[in-house]
């Protein structure tokens, strides 16, 4: 940790984690991978100040949580509109369909946000946005399969939930839209200025960046995305099975076309049992299971570290759990 970022071993894993970036999602000429510090947060707010000013608007999705505080620090840097929402009666249940958007084709950039972690939500197409730049928070499911990124104008997400430790931040950016950022900023906020530096304009986040090399090495070793892809959706199918089959001692509020590969947010038809259920489950070994703080119930995240074994003991405990209280 001491090594100097300008030196020849860090200077390897730097160049060893943007490439297998790059080879892992297949990423083309056009885009370019960048790592910045700050978490997905830090580009709620660059993005609009790289690519709005006082004549262009964002148009933003709203599909919950994140993509609220998304729009929020947008709307505070120039002017937005909400493309489309995934509310239903203040819940938020499900992602619009592309047919349900209604993009300004005028807009800077589409934002949206392909996993909602909190309620468990995602979108399983990249909706089409025409012209207009499609810029996505792919923080909870990048890497969990494969994308065809020429389709994408910005992919950006924070390694901490499927990639490795906090501290640093994926960008991949198409070249033409850096070219359209704002000159007025400093550097240090200027994606593009991070992208002519090769992200390391300054000191970047060194340790983030080596273990997340270490994590895409293991990722590679496991066949890559397409084999996460399968993995994910074996261990989700059998959660959504075992909600499913319970005869409504378990269910989930999502529709089921939105239903998370990532996030198996569910509840149970008894609230009073929640508690206890988050408490036998840490008992058996299973932890991290209470739902987030503003949707309640219960919340398996089963990111691609999440083993299938590990799922599977998850679903045997839940049957147990219904067996002993249902
Ligand atoms: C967790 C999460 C974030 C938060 O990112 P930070 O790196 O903590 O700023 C943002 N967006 C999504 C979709 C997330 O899942």
């Amino acid at each position: 940790m001491e090594l100097s970022h300008r030196g020849p071993e860090y200077r390897e894993v730097h160049e060893q984690a943007l490439e297998r970036v790059r080879s892992l999602l297949d990423v083309p000429r056009s885009h370019e991978v960048l790592f910045l510090q700050g978490g997905a947060t830090g580009m709620f707010g660059l993005l609009p100040l790289n690519l709005l000013s006082t004549t262009t608007s964002a148009d933003y999705v709203n599909t919950g949580i994140w993509s609220t505080k998304a729009y929020e620090a947008a709307r505070q840097v120039g002017p937005v509109r909400v493309a489309g929402t995934g509310e239903v009666n203040g819940q938020f249940i499900r992602v619009p369909t592309a047919a349900e958007l209604s993009i300004d084709p005028q807009a800077a950039y589409v934002h949206l946000t392909s996993n909602n972690t909190a309620v468990g939500t995602q979108f399983h197409e990249v909706p089409a946005c025409g012209e207009v730049p499609l810029v996505v928070d792919m923080s909870s499911d990048i890497m969990s399969k494969p994308l065809d990124i020429s389709r994408f104008g910005i992919i950006y997400a924070g390694a901490q939930k499927n990639l490795g430790p906090s501290g640093v931040v994926i960008v991949i950016v198409k070249h033409d839209i850096l070219e359209r950022c704002s000159q007025k900023l400093p550097d240090i906020f200027r994606l593009a200025a991070h992208a002519r530096a090769n992200s390391l304009l300054h000191t970047p986040p060194t340790f983030a960046v080596y273990l997340t090399r270490n994590v895409l090495d293991w990722l590679k070793d496991q066949g890559g995305v397409s084999a996460m892809e399968m993995r994910n959706r074996k261990k989700a199918r059998r959660l959504y099975e075992t909600i499913d089959a319970s005869g409504g001692f378990y269910y989930s509020a999502v529709e089921k076309t939105s239903r998370s590969v990532m996030n198996i947010v569910f509840r149970l038809s008894s609230t009073k049992l929640e508690p206890v259920f988050i408490e036998r489950a840490a008992q058996a070994g299973l932890i991290g299971l209470k739902g987030h703080r503003a949707v309640g119930g219960i919340r398996a995240s089963i990111y691609n570290v999440i083993s299938v074994e590990g799922v599977e003991r998850l679903a045997q405990f839940m049957n147990e759990f219904m067996r002993i209280y249902g």
